[in-house]
């Protein structure tokens, strides 16, 4: 059997007015996906090991990913596609192709309000025509009309934070080799629910989504192939935010997997007002007085806050100000703090330029944000000095500096700030310790993300999430939509809906 991979992933904002371009990808192409790919623990890893297992040949195209962002550049989007096309027709001359699985996000959204995965995979139908087609997916896939109609089956994460992307391709290509094993045709029942869920109330290790992800692994092991909750993204203005049940099975099980997505849908919509924010939150001035009595009053070390409105790995810009013009608006608590406020971070090009030139030890003044959220940031002077440079990091080739950093003025340099040269987010487990630090050394620590990631959850004393403004902000209620249709929960608070 002979199967065709790739895909892309990316997480688009809307909200965000950064677009997303060929600097910002990682394109893999042809043997770079099936031989000791960077993504290890991505979808597309899982997918490459489970067709090889399984005694199939992959046939790889491209497969691009990009850290979350405003919405990806048409033109090169367009490149991407038409060289993914070209490369699955090359595999069609080389022999015949028996099946597709891709890994895909399912919320890359391109300029022109384009949804990518649906277009791509209608393209690719046309080709390929009438062939069994699986998609492993992120859980915060937007599903389109395009997109059900062209593929055949589905895999979501189950995750949140997402630790189970590698197990997703997996799933989604076991269900392909079982159609193609047994002749069997694919079928995947949907239902759109009109609701949106703040990224920070879809943890699955909380109420409700536990016991609704528990539901899908039930269908699963009663025989049907895949059930998925996609939660669609909302912080992308589009026609399509929903959140999707689908439920794939072989077409014989039809009606189990129908009777299987009502069900799962109904008590999602009945569970509605259940999701809600598992950690302690706070508007970003309460948010950083919480924190700073832990620390001073109580002791506690170290104290996490988190800056969730302008959280990169959702796709937000990274250069918001609000909760960092607080931290400054109260400097005698600042000073007070036993240790310096490590604020992680910045996505500032100019000012990490500016620090790589004059080099570690050197002493600039720079600006701090405000360079693309100029709604929700402006830019703020510090005097600074480069604690640490690190050039070339991680898959995406950023450049990361550490400063100690005062405001004009001030005596003290009690704050230690990341900085990045390319849009890759805080959410690393590698990030801060390529620059020498340990977060747990620090008794406040502040990031750019939502619900914390593992490496930072396990060592937090206490976790405080600050609902700051930003193109990530977790008061869905206060963004100005303008293309979601309407009614939808929880904007329209009082609305009803039942399943068709
Ligand atoms: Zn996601």
């Amino acid at each position: 059997m002979r199967i065709l991979t790739g895909g892309f992933s990316h997480e688009s904002n809307s909200l965000n007015p950064i677009i997303t371009g060929e600097d910002d990808f990682v394109v893999l192409r042809g043997g770079e996906i099936t031989e000791n790919s960077p993504f290890s623990r991505h979808s597309s890893a899982g997918i490459i090991e489970t067709l090889r297992k399984g005694g199939a040949e992959a046939a790889p195209t491209l497969q691009a990913r990009a850290v979350p962002n405003g919405v990806v550049s048409a033109a090169f989007y367009q490149k991407l596609k038409a060289e993914l096309l070209d490369r699955t027709r090359e595999a069609l001359r080389q022999g015949p192709i028996d099946g597709v699985c891709l890994a895909l996000h399912g919320s890359m959204k391109v300029q022109g309000d384009l949804c990518a995965e649906g277009d791509l995979c209608r393209s690719l139908r046309e080709i390929l025509g009438p062939l069994p087609f699986t998609v492993a997916l992120d859980m915060h896939a937007t599903i389109t009309a395009d997109l059900l109609r062209a593929v055949d089956g589905f895999a979501g994460y189950k995750t949140a934070p997402h630790v189970d992307s590698f197990e997703t391709g997996v799933l989604a290509a076991r269900m392909l080799l079982k159609s193609l094993e047994t002749g069997k045709k694919l079928y995947t029942a949907a239902l759109s629910i009109p609701m949106m869920v703040a990224g920070e109330k879809s943890e699955t290790a909380a109420e409700p989504m536990a016991s609704l992800m528990g539901a899908c692994k039930k269908l699963e092991q009663e025989g049907l192939l895949a059930a998925s909750l996609l939660l669609g993204f909302p912080w992308a203005d589009c026609e399509h935010n929903a959140v999707t049940v689908l439920v794939s099975a072989f077409e014989e099980d039809r009606a189990a997997a129908d009777r299987g997505a009502r069900n799962l849908a109904e008590t999602f919509w009945r569970r509605r007002g259940e999701f809600s924010f598992r950690t302690e939150h706070y508007p970003s001035r309460d948010a950083l007085a919480a924190a700073y009595k832990a620390v001073l009053e109580k002791g506690e070390h170290p104290v996490f806050v988190s800056d969730s409105g302008d959280n990169p790995t959702a796709g937000a810009a990274g250069d918001a100000t609000e909760l960092l013009e607080e931290v400054l608006a109260a400097p005698a608590q600042l000073e007070r703090l036993p240790t310096p406020l490590l604020y992680s971070g910045f996505y500032d090009a100019p000012a990490a330029a500016a620090c790589l030139k004059a080099g570690e030890g050197a002493e600039l003044a720079i600006t701090l944000g405000g360079n693309w959220d100029t709604l929700n940031g402006k830019k703020i002077p510090f005097n600074v000095k480069v604690e640490k440079i690190v050039r070339d990091f991680g898959p995406y080739h950023a450049d990361l500096v550490l400063v100690s950093a005062a405001p004009p003025g001030a005596r003290h340099r009690n704050l230690l700030i990341t900085v990045t040269s390319k849009h890759i987010g805080f959410g690393d487990e590698e990030l801060l310790p390529a620059l020498g630090v340990k977060a747990e050394d620090y008794c406040l620590v502040v990031v750019k993300l939502g619900y914390l990631e593992p490496c930072f959850r396990t060592i937090a004393a206490r976790a405080i999430m600050a609902t700051s403004r930003g193109c990530s902000n977790e008061v869905l209620e206060s963004i100005p939509y303008q293309k979601v249709r309407r009614p939808i929960y929880p904007l329209d608070k009082d609305m009803e809906w039942k399943p068709d």
